[in-house]
């Protein structure tokens, strides 16, 4: 286990089982980053005592300032602020930063060699060619939280160097699977945020409703693992028991399975390449008496298969749909779009970048 963590985006989803886990295991807190969350962070630092804590929105900063003078934590603001919290000594650097802002602390985590925790898969699907480049470089491990990915990477313990003919990506299909196109016209905010497995931050819950939660992941694990897009098959599994799988020469499919707690994943990233207790509960496979599987609807879900079509595109393409999709999901969230002119949106504003290649 890490002695010690920096913990960017510590007020989300993320970042407070990150926290449980290093309750649990008595891992130090070195710095905590966090956007605007003031109530969160100022409990955060009497809890842990960091020594420091960097939130990025100037006006919160100089407020949580104020509330933790008592205290030996440091406050630092702006994004400026959140890069000197990734570019502590630490043990390992958990980046669990929502959207396109965890690019740069990802890279000034590597630059100064820091282990990196990955739960922001943004940082790959928008620049993913060049961070791997970079931690190759700078011999930088990085471990993946999502969890497939760790699923994936858990599989791989066992390879003993062998090639991996093909992984096996599972999804839930979230709340709306099984429904068509048309059905998907009339639902609303509410029921795009009600996940049936998982509970995670709204930006995640709200892409997994449209898929593009497996098509940003798809991109993900191709720079992860350095696959062909080929190498890649997509399942739905709505028990989400089985985190992901792969598939080696001679057909044998190792996969992990696990009760969907992401205390399990974080912890295995901070804690590998050792296996210890964890507080999420264990799996009892009776209790379920089935698992399922089938084939992703692309024409209920066609974020998922424009995300596959820009995989193999490189970092710009796949940079330019992952802002469009944070652009459309934040119009969703905030009221001003329905939720099928999600894909609209994005597919308008990548069509014609695709089209020219
Ligand atoms: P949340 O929305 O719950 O949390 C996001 C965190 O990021 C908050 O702490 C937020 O601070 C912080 N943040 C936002 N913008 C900035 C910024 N500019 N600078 C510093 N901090 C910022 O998200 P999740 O925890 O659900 O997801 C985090 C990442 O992990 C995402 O990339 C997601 O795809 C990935 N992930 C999440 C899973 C989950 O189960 N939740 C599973 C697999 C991957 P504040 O609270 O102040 O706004
Ligand atoms: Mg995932």
């Amino acid at each position: 286990m890490v002695d010690s963590v920096a913990l960017l985006g510590s007020t989300g989803s993320i970042g407070t089982q990150t926290l449980d886990v290093a309750r649990t295991h008595g891992v130090a807190v070195r710095a905590l980053a966090a956007n605007s969350d003031i109530a969160t962070l100022e409990a955060q630092i009497r809890e842990f005592r960091p020594a420091l804590c960097a939130v990025a929105d100037e006006d919160a900063a100089r407020d949580l300032r104020v509330r933790v003078a008592d205290t030996a934590t440091r406050v630092l603001s702006g994004s400026d602020g959140v890069l000197d919290a990734a570019r502590i000594d630490c043990g390992a650097v958990v980046n669990a930063i929502v959207g396109r802002a965890g690019l740069a602390p990802t890279i000034a985590a590597i630059e100064v060699g820091n282990t990196l925790a990955l739960a922001n898969k943004e940082s790959l699907v928008c620049a993913g060619v060049r961070v791997m480049a970079l931690a190759r470089e700078k011999r930088v491990r990085i471990l993946p939280v999502d969890s497939e990915h760790s699923a994936i990477f858990q599989c791989l313990q066992g390879a003993a160097g062998n090639k991996v003919r093909r992984v096996i990506l599972t999804a839930s299909g979230g709340p709306f699977r099984g429904m068509t196109r048309d059905a998907l016209r009339t639902v609303t905010r509410e029921d795009a945020l009600r996940h049936p497995s998982w509970s995670m931050g709204a930006k995640i819950t709200v892409d997994s409703a449209t898929m593009m939660n497996k098509g940003l992941e798809f991109i993900e694990a191709m720079r992860l693992f350095d696959l062909e897009p080929q190498q890649i098959s997509v399942v739905v599994h709505p028990q989400s028991v089985v985190h992901s799988a792969v598939e080696f020469e001679d057909g044998a499919v190792i996969a992990q399975l696990g009760t969907p707690d992401m205390r399990l994943p974080i912890q295995y990233a901070l804690s590998y390449p050792e296996r210890l207790p964890s507080p999420a509960p264990t799996l009892e496979l009776a209790q379920y008496g089935a698992l399922t599987f089938e084939e992703p609807d692309l024409d209920a879900f066609p974020a998922l298969a424009l995300a596959m079509r820009c995989a193999p595109l490189g970092d710009e393409v796949c940079g330019a749909l992952n802002d469009a999709n944070e652009t459309a999901v934040a119009q969703f969230l905030s009221g001003e779009i329905a939720f099928y002119e999600i894909f609209e949106r994005v597919n308008g504003a990548i069509a014609h970048i695709i089209r020219d290649m």
